[in-house]
């Protein structure tokens, strides 16, 4: 078996069917081999629109608002100006934006291809694919930031474009429509519990996996210590000298890298009773810094080095 359908089965396993795609506020386990009235298509294309840049919980209101006013189906869409359209789905955001994509489409009267959609104002790839795929059954993988980012990480894909991501499903897996209906709502549930934008390897059902390589941009920091999870990282410093008065003007910037960076912390070190003030100093300021317990020498001779400990400001 591949490995995109390895991926699969692990996900799958873990999270069970996702019953996408939810309509009248509800995921059935059933819908994807159920034949969708053509009310529940018309509702799944405008979500699919609404949910451009936002959560889905926003996009929820939307649809409860437009259902509450009748106004979630194709005829009083046309019939309300754009700017009453907007009033209604103001929660999804960028609603005045939204409300011109959603009378263009209703105004679509071509036949329904992807290649006539993608002509549609406002609709973009993954927009014309979620609905195709979700309200139509047909097998056109939707690839979204998440899948992006799952599947960058776990070095199946690289790169940023959509069809170079769509490719390569549809190349790895057999054209089945609800295949990519599951592996698609699967991916969103893994983004959130796990693959986050800093992401949770621990426990991760792919992490056998995952080929994730942290590049930490080049700082005044050595990394000293790395937890090993699987092949993910949680970085710690656990050796650094940040109170050098050569680091003093990029300290902001080092904290700033390393938290960008997935660092987890840094362990400051002191050199003398004098530098251990600075490191306490440093620690309360940042909270990414701590002082180091035990790598500090109270005696000036280096010969006759006693370590001390120190109170951790952590
Ligand atoms: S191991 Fe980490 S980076 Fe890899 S898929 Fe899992 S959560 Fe994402």
């Amino acid at each position: 078996m591949n490995k995109v359908l390895q991926v699969f089965n692990l996900l799958f396993r873990k999270y069970d069917s996702q019953g996408w795609w939810p309509v009248n506020n509800k995921y059935n386990p059933n819908f994807k081999t159920k034949e969708k009235s053509e009310a529940e298509k018309f509702e799944i294309c405008v979500g699919a629109i609404l949910t451009q840049s936002t959560s889905w919980r926003n996009v929820e209101k939307a649809l409860n608002t437009l259902r509450k006013n009748n106004a979630l189906n194709k005829k009083t869409i046309k019939k309300l100006s754009t700017e009453k359209l907007a009033l209604l789905i103001k929660s999804s955001g960028y609603h005045n934006q939204k409300a011109r994509k959603l009378k263009e489409f209703v105004n679509f009267n071509k036949e329904f291809s992807r290649e006539n959609l993608l002509s549609v104002w406002g609709l973009g790839p993954e927009t014309v694919d979620s609905i195709l795929l979700y309200a139509y059954d047909k097998p056109f993988f939707v690839v979204d930031l998440f899948t992006k980012r799952i599947f960058s990480r776990l070095g199946l894909v690289s790169g940023n474009k959509y069809d170079v991501f769509q490719d390569f499903f549809h190349k790895n897996l057999p054209e089945d429509s609800k295949l990519f209906n599951e592996y698609h709502a699967l991916i969103v549930e893994h983004s959130k519990r796990f693959c986050k934008k800093v992401p949770e390897c621990c426990d991760c059902p792919l992490k056998k996996f995952c080929y994730i390589e942290f590049k930490l941009k080049p700082t005044n920091l050595v990394v000293g210590c790395a937890e090993r999870i699987g092949d993910i990282m949680n970085l710690v410093d656990v050796h650094c000298h940040l109170t050098h008065e050569r680091f003093k003007a990029d300290i902001p910037k080092v904290v700033a890298d390393s938290e960008k960076a997935g660092v987890k912390a840094v362990l400051v070190s002191g050199v003398n009773p004098e530098d251990n003030k600075k490191v306490l100093e440093l620690a309360k300021k940042f909270d990414i810094l701590k002082a180091s317990p035990c790598l500090l020498y109270t005696s000036p001779s280096p010969r006759d080095r006693t370590r001390s400990r120190m109170p951790s400001s952590a």
